[in-house]
């Protein structure tokens, strides 16, 4: 899938893809509620009910720079809760690779948050070490998402995940601390959108009069734009995910801005009564 805002290309590369097994993750998303939200079929949900989600990352070619927007779950990894997600054996590279974006071609990784989903291709490994994967690239984290995972990853599995793929980083010299309202280049600057993590950003395109977002997990799905408090298990302040949601999508509601999650597809949030709906792009 590529989508094109002005002269900014965004290309997302699948990792994982999956249909209805997300209960874990949005416990409110039945089956039945799904069902009486038709706008979601076919594109965000079965008709069944199941939502369909993916792990991917997304590639933003801007004139002058080659960005990753988050990295997936990885290969190799140990220690993750999912069992599926351990010492996965993927040809992501290969994929990204074949879709023209080697890893020695981008200049910037950037993580809309340092959860496991989001980090894993950041390192790879190589005789018993984890390195770069993306070695040219400037890894760009939010100095308070890093800042909060390098002093709370207390839980095994999260100071797992930090060990592997964001330490190693840090350690080879790559990483830039970034304010969650920095300036990355011309075209992309970064929104504060704490709540699902606490220092969760949003990624802001702007070029030759078009706008995107890449929203990263301030929803994982579509269907918590029509109900704002449907939280993620994985949500590390509910109340102020929610804010952040009303906020966002209240600011980004009947405009042309093209909104890309981490999870989902493409689309235009619209109004829709107290709360808001999705309409995928083509
Ligand atoms: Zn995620």
């Amino acid at each position: 899938m590529r989508w094109k805002i002005g002269k900014v290309t965004v290309t997302k590369i699948v990792e994982l893809e999956t249909v209805g097994q997300t209960r874990f993750i949005l416990p409110s998303a039945t089956y039945e509620e799904i069902q009486s939200m038709p706008w979601l079929m076919p594109r965000f949900a079965t008709d069944e009910g199941r939502l369909k989600m993916s792990i991917h990352a997304l590639v933003v070619e801007t004139p002058s720079r080659r960005i990753v927007v988050d990295t997936g779950l990885g290969n190799d990894k140990q220690g993750r809760n999912v069992p599926s997600w351990n010492n996965r054996q993927t040809p992501f590279m290969e994929m990204m690779a074949a879709a023209g974006f080697p890893p020695e071609s981008i200049d910037t990784v950037l993580c809309t948050h340092l959860h496991v989903d989001h980090v894993g291709w950041n390192t790879r490994l190589v005789a018993g070490r984890w390195v770069p994967t993306f070695e040219k690239a400037r890894y760009l984290f939010g100095q308070v998402e890093y800042m909060y995972w390098r002093d709370h990853s207390v839980a095994p599995d999260k100071a797992e995940i930090f060990r592997d793929s964001v330490a190693p980083i840090v350690e080879a010299g790559k990483a830039d601390l970034v304010a969650s309202d920095a300036r990355i280049c011309d075209e992309i600057s970064l929104i504060p959108t704490p709540g699902h993590s606490p220092g969760h950003v949003s990624v802001h395109i702007r070029s030759a009069g078009e706008e995107g977002l890449l929203a990263g997990d301030v929803a994982h799905h579509p269907c918590q734009m029509a109900h704002l408090d449907w939280c993620s298990t994985a949500d590390s302040d509910p109340v102020q995910s929610t804010k952040t949601r009303d906020e966002l999508f209240t600011r980004l509601a009947d405009s042309p801005v093209l909104v890309i999650g981490g999870h989902y597809d493409a689309g235009h949030i619209k109004r829709d009564g107290d709360a808001f709906k999705f309409v995928a792009a083509d």
